[in-house]
C-alpha cells in the first residue's frame, strides 16, 4: 500500500512539474525542436484560449528569473500599435515567448525589417506574422489622405494598399467594407514586402527555417484569422 502511495505521489509530482514547465518560455533546447508549423499551431491555440477568456497562468516570477539566461522566442509578430490589440495576450504568450514589433498600420519599414532579420537569423524565431486588425485608424487615415506631421510619411506606406483595392464607390473611411478590404490588402502587401525587401528573410523562408504569414484580428470577438 505504501509503495502505491509513493508511486502515485511521484507521478503527481512529475505531472505537476510538467504543467509548470509548460508555462515557461522556451530555452535553447526546446526552441531547436520547434518548426514554423508547430509555432503557428501554438499561437492559434493560444488565441482560442484568449477568445474563450481562458488565458493560462503566465508564471511571471519564474519566467522573469529564467529570462536572465537568455531568450529563445518562437515568433515575431508585426502588429499595429492599437491599444485594443494586446499582442501577447491575444496569443496567450508571455515573457520570452515572442518578439512584438509595433508600428501604426503594421507596415514593415527599415527598422522593423532589421528587427525581424535579427529575430529570425540571430535569435532563431521560426514564424513571422503580420497582424492587421479590424477598424485600423492608420488604414482609415490613409484612406482619407490625412496629413499630420510625421504621420504623413507613415501613412504614405499604406497608400499603395489603398490604391490596390478596386470596386468601391465610396473610398473613404466611412465605408467599412472598403476599409476592411484595405486592411487585408495592407497585410498582404507587408508580407510580400518582407520577402521582397529582405534577402535574409526570403532565404530563410526558402530553406523552410521560417514561415511568414498574414493575419487579421477581430475587435468583435478577439479571434485571429489567417490569410491564405
Ligand atoms: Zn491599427
Amino acid at each position: 500500500m505504501m509503495k502505491v502511495i509513493v508511486i502515485v505521489g511521484l507521478l503527481a509530482a512529475l505531472l505537476i512539474g510538467d504543467l509548470f514547465a509548460g508555462t515557461l518560455q522556451p530555452d535553447a533546447e526546446t526552441q531547436k525542436k520547434l518548426t514554423p508549423e508547430s509555432v503557428l499551431k501554438d499561437l492559434m491555440a493560444g488565441n482560442e484560449r484568449y477568445t474563450k477568456g481562458e488565458l493560462s497562468d503566465p508564471n511571471v516570477k519564474a519566467r522573469v528569473e529564467k529570462a536572465v539566461e537568455g531568450q529563445f522566442p518562437k515568433a515575431y509578430i508585426l502588429s499595429c500599435v492599437d491599444s485594443r490589440v494586446p499582442v501577447e495576450q491575444v496569443f496567450d504568450q508571455s515573457i520570452g515567448d515572442i518578439f512584438v514589433g509595433r508600428v501604426a498600420g503594421n507596415v514593415e519599414g527599415t527598422d522593423q525589417l532589421g528587427s525581424i532579420e535579427f529575430a529570425t537569423k540571430v535569435a532563431g524565431v521560426k514564424l513571422v506574422m503580420v497582424l492587421g486588425h479590424e477598424a485600423c485608424g492608420a488604414v482609415k487615415g490613409a484612406c482619407d489622405h490625412v496629413k499630420l506631421g510625421n504621420l504623413t510619411d507613415l501613412l504614405a506606406e499604406i497608400t499603395p494598399a489603398v490604391e490596390s483595392v478596386e470596386g468601391h464607390e465610396d473610398r473613404s473611411s466611412k465605408n467599412k467594407e472598403f476599409v476592411d478590404d484595405v486592411i487585408e490588402a495592407n497585410v498582404r502587401k507587408t508580407v510580400a514586402d518582407l520577402r521582397e525587401r529582405s534577402e535574409v528573410l526570403a532565404g530563410l523562408e526558402k530553406e523552410g527555417a521560417v514561415k511568414i504569414v498574414g493575419a487579421i484580428y477581430s475587435l468583435h470577438d478577439g479571434s485571429v484569422t489567417l490569410l491564405d
